[in-house]
């Protein structure tokens, strides 16, 4: 998961991450949260308590109210902890070299394999 953006806005959009596979989306492990109404009303809000709020607040929409906390369910670690990111950069100019890349044509991989002709751009001080 990104640790770029808000933990609460990216859950309410679902929160996709590498885990995702193993663990469902962000939303998926949300069990409750504390929030202010637009009646100015605080609430504790979850399967039990409020259920229709904690329904629509699962991904009806972003404007039930604000969220001051939440409690997520947590899960042990994989691989002790270790993990590795890796970001790719591409030049604009080949932009459609990715998509063709990527198209599910017979006459080309759906995976990158070392025969395409994409290459990351390097910073000035690799080149
Ligand atoms: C660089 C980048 C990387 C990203 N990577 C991923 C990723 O790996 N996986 C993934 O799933 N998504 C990813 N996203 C998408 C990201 O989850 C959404 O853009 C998310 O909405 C960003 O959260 P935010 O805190 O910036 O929310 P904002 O854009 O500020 O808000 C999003 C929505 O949530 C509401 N909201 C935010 N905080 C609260 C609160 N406390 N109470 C109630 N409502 C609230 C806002 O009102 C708004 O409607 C990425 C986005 C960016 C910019």
């Amino acid at each position: 998961m990104c640790s770029c953006v808000g933990i609460v806005g990216a859950t309410r959009g679902g929160g996709v991450g590498p885990y995702s596979g193993l663990h469902g989306l962000q939303i998926d492990a949300l069990q409750s949260v504390r929030m202010v109404t637009g009646t100015d009303s605080l609430l504790d809000v979850s399967a039990t308590s409020h259920p229709d709020l904690w329904w629509g607040m699962r991904g009806a929409g972003f404007n039930f109210g604000i969220v001051t906390s939440a409690t997520y369910r947590i899960y042990d670690f994989t691989n002790d902890g270790q993990a590795m990111n890796a970001d790719f950069r591409f030049h604009a100019s080949q932009n459609a070299s990715l998509y063709e890349v990527a198209a599910p044509s017979p006459a080309h991989s759906p995976t990158l394999s070392p025969s395409t002709s994409l290459s990351p751009i390097t910073r000035p001080s690799e080149a």
